[in-house]
């Protein structure tokens, strides 16, 4: 069998989903090809807390996703910065910057809920699954060829663009022969609900360890978000602690600022590794999201900035008959740059910040953080990531697109 599309969207995780119901209010006829079976939620979709950049939620508020939420999500107010062992800290609050909120935690598993409902809407969409993407197939000019598995057998599709949002190990990247460079940051990051005395008040709390960050997100159920970084040598050890041990490591890292830690859901646990392709597009092919680069998911980015990947080519697509030539493609290149190479910038910032690998550096990190003089560039660098408006912005981002 074979079968052709406007385009086709290879992973339907956080990007791809998304994307996909981006194009499909154009109208664009689309296929999402993805691994997980129908009735299944991508693994993707777990219990990890995600931090939308206002500029995210005003987009998916357009798209008609953040309604479609069953749990409200919790507003973050505040960012409240500091380092154990310091008395400065930096407190950012979103009334000193006219606005109500800097942005909202929603919990993965909620989300990936939310998208599907919206993709179970979309007119003009094919979805594939469960069906894996196998690699390229010759074709005629003008399209990609590609075969993909499915249950019913091997199948051919052609499109005249082939949209790569297969996450870190993207084999549409492997296939179309561009390389990555990978950094491993030897931490593993455990991820929990948890409940402390104190409920969340709006206040998002970062605070850097010196064996790595330790993060409380206020959610919409009540619970916070708690996010440990540890040393890989250390994780092991974690992951083995019961309850009680792993609540008094909790306390520890993070003091007492909002109150005792009183009970956690189940951990999960990531490994923390940078992959950064070094082409973002080939011939009628695009990489978008992870599968364009993975970053530390310590600053809260990684979805805001590959959401605005997935808009912004929307962008291009509405404004195109042919959604793949070299043109389109390359002006999607040079417009995603800035806000790529800013927002690494800032993701490496925080991690170098944290990092367990030079302890040497750790007094003069910690004075550079709370520093007076720095203190504006470190506000700018967070106010900017936590409201993802900086640059050239998809149309989608802003405030008036809902
Ligand atoms: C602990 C943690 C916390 C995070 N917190 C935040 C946050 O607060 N804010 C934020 O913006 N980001 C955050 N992130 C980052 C965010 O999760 C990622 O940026 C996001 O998941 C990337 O989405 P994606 O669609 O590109 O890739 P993925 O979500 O990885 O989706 C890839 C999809 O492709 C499918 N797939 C893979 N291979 C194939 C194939 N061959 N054929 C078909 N389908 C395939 C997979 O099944 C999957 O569904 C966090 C990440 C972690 C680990």
């Amino acid at each position: 069998m074979s079968a052709r599309h406007d385009v086709v969207i290879i992973g339907g995780g956080l990007v791809g989903a998304s994307l996909a119901i981006a194009l499909d209010r154009l109208g664009r006829e689309v296929a999402l090809v993805e691994a997980t079976p129908a009735g299944e939620m991508p693994a993707v979709f777990d219990e990890r807390n995600l931090s939308f950049a206002a500029a995210t939620v005003n987009a998916l508020s357009a798209l008609g996703v953040m309604q479609r939420l069953q749990t409200p999500p919790g507003p973050i107010r505040r960012i409240h910065v500091s380092r154990a062992g310091d008395f400065g800290r930096v407190v950012l609050d979103a009334a000193d910057y006219g606005r109500e909120v800097f942005g909202q935690v929603v919990v993965a598993r909620d989300f990936g809920a939310a998208l599907e409902s919206a993709l179970g809407d979309c007119r003009h969409l094919t979805r594939y699954r469960p069906a894996r993407f196998l690699g390229l197939a010759s074709a005629a000019g003008g399209v990609r060829g590609l075969h993909v598995a499915t249950d019913a057998g091997e199948i051919e599709l052609e499109t005249p663009l082939l949209v790569g949002a297969d996450g870190s190990h993207s084999s549409v990247r492997g296939a179309l022969g561009i390389q990555a460079d990978v950094h491993d940051y030897r931490q593993r990051l455990f991820v929990a609900r948890v409940r402390t005395t104190r409920a969340p008040d709006g206040t998002a709390w970062e605070r850097f360890g010196n064996d790595g960050p330790t993060a409380l997100l206020p959610r919409g159920d009540r619970h916070h978000g708690f996010i440990h970084g540890v040393p890989e040598d250390q994780a092991d050890a974690v992951a083995a602690l019961d309850e009680a041990g792993w609540l008094a490591r909790a306390q520890a890292a993070f003091g007492w600022r909002a109150g005792r830690f009183v009970a956690s859901g189940p951990r999960s646990a990531y490994p923390i590794v940078k992959v950064l392709a070094q082409r973002v597009t080939a011939p009628r092919a695009v990489l978008l999201g992870n599968a364009a680069q993975s970053i530390h998911p310590l600053g809260a980015q990684g979805f805001n900035l590959g959401l605005r990947d997935a808009l912004t080519l929307a962008e291009l697509v509405a404004e195109a008959e042919d959604p793949g030539t070299d043109t389109l493609l390359d002006t999607y290149a040079r417009r995603r740059q800035p806000d790529r190479e800013r927002t690494l910038r800032f993701s490496d910032g925080l991690a170098r910040l944290t990092s367990n690998d030079a302890p040497l550096l750790r007094p003069l990190r910690s004075a550079g953080l709370l520093a007076a003089g720095n203190l504006a560039a470190v506000q700018s660098m967070l106010v900017g990531g936590a409201m993802g408006f900086a640059g050239d912005v998809p149309a989608l981002c802003r405030e008036d697109a809902a």
